[in-house]
């Protein structure tokens, strides 16, 4: 079982974003959606908490990993402010 090393969350899957290969390999880079924490898959048997973006990661890349962390630290706050109220 993967699990994030910085929210212990258990982390059972993943998207890619922008195509390419469905699998992630070592050294492929994935945002947690608990606690939108950079990880990188180091091939062994879970991740590293990465603390700035990923070595030779373009504009693009760079950018997508600022809007979904953006996303998911805003849903974050959100759900701890009372969550719940669904559609709204
Ligand atoms: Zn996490």
């Amino acid at each position: 079982m993967e699990v994030c090393p910085s929210c212990s969350a258990r982390i059972d899957m993943s998207t890619p974003l922008g195509g390419g290969e469905e699998r992630p390999g070592p050294g492929d880079f994935t945002i947690c959606l608990y606690c939108a924490a950079l990880l990188r898959f180091n091939g062994a048997d879970g991740f590293d908490l990465l603390t700035g973006p990923p070595e030779g990661a373009d504009k693009r890349t760079r950018m997508t990993i600022a809007v979904a962390r953006a996303f998911i630290l805003f849903r974050k706050k959100r759900e701890e402010r009372g969550g719940g109220h669904g559609e709204g």
